[in-house]
């Protein structure tokens, strides 16, 4: 059984006292391969490093996180566009709308989120969606570029089910974390009318900690409590739901 944390931020500084450990306890559990989303370029540095300690485990993005597109985005854009030249990424993520901290820069994270998907179409990648409060948003600029290049992962989703309908119409696989344990979570209700060749496994570590870590810091370890939940709402075997959802992730990343 190989499980795929298809987003964790492993290189925060939540995991500086006990980085190579909280791998090591994921990969004991059978987690085996870790997709790293970007968040400005103040990391890059730190995921690069990452990366050289796991060579074979661990996945980079390159991408401009919404919370992080601000008075500087454009030199913040430049240096994604440099990164994807220079080497080899799997996805442009997380990129997208986040309405919930702050709507100042709405229309400069409009404009990161259109220009960041050009170059996911540009280098054939995936792009990894990060959307809160700001479904309408998010749709009306997947709606105008939505083409055959167009394809990804809508991350963290918490949505309805109308809007999974919608998010799988623009060739979005669904990422499922700790959310999906939560009592007032809510998609645990309808997630069961989603095919599961249309869902991917997340930590998003260190934040969202599925039960009964609620609250405490998330690691890629307690993705078998996501695991084990989906396992339940879909009716299958824990084994069986790790392996559609690695298989789902290698078509998406195409490793
Ligand atoms: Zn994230």
């Amino acid at each position: 059984m190989i499980l795929t944390d298809t987003h964790t931020h492993l290189y925060s500084e939540a995991f500086d006292e006990d980085r190579s450990e909280a791998i090591e306890r994921a990969m004991a559990l059978g987690v085996q391969r870790f997709f790293i989303p970007a968040i400005d370029s103040t990391y890059t540095e730190a995921m690069c490093d990452l990366e050289k300690s796991f060579p074979n485990n661990i996945f980079l993005m390159m991408g401009l996180h919404p919370t992080h597109v601000k008075e500087n985005y454009e030199a913040e854009l430049q240096h994604v566009e440099e990164m994807l030249e220079q080497r080899k990424f799997y996805a442009v993520g997380e990129i997208g709308i986040d309405l919930f901290w702050d709507k100042t820069f709405l229309k400069e994270q409009q404009e990161a989120f259109r220009r960041q998907i050009r170059l996911a179409k540009k280098y054939k990648l995936p792009i990894v969606i990060h959307c809160r409060d700001a479904f309408d948003e998010v749709f009306k600029v997947l709606e105008s570029e939505k083409d055959d290049d167009l394809y990804g992962i809508f991350h963290c989703f918490t949505g309805t089910l109308e809007q999974a309908k919608k998010a799988l119409s623009y060739n979005m696989k669904l990422g499922i974390g700790g959310v999906v344990t939560f009592k007032n979570g809510k998609i645990d209700k309808f997630l069961a009318e989603i095919p599961l060749k249309h869902i991917v496994l997340e930590t998003d570590s260190p934040y969202l900690a599925p039960v009964p870590y609620r609250g405490k810091r998330n690691e890629s370890a307690y993705l078998m409590n996501v695991l084990e939940k989906l396992a339940e709402v879909y009716g299958e075997s824990a084994e069986v739901v790790a392996n559609m959802t690695t298989e789902n992730s290698k078509q998406i990343f195409g490793i």
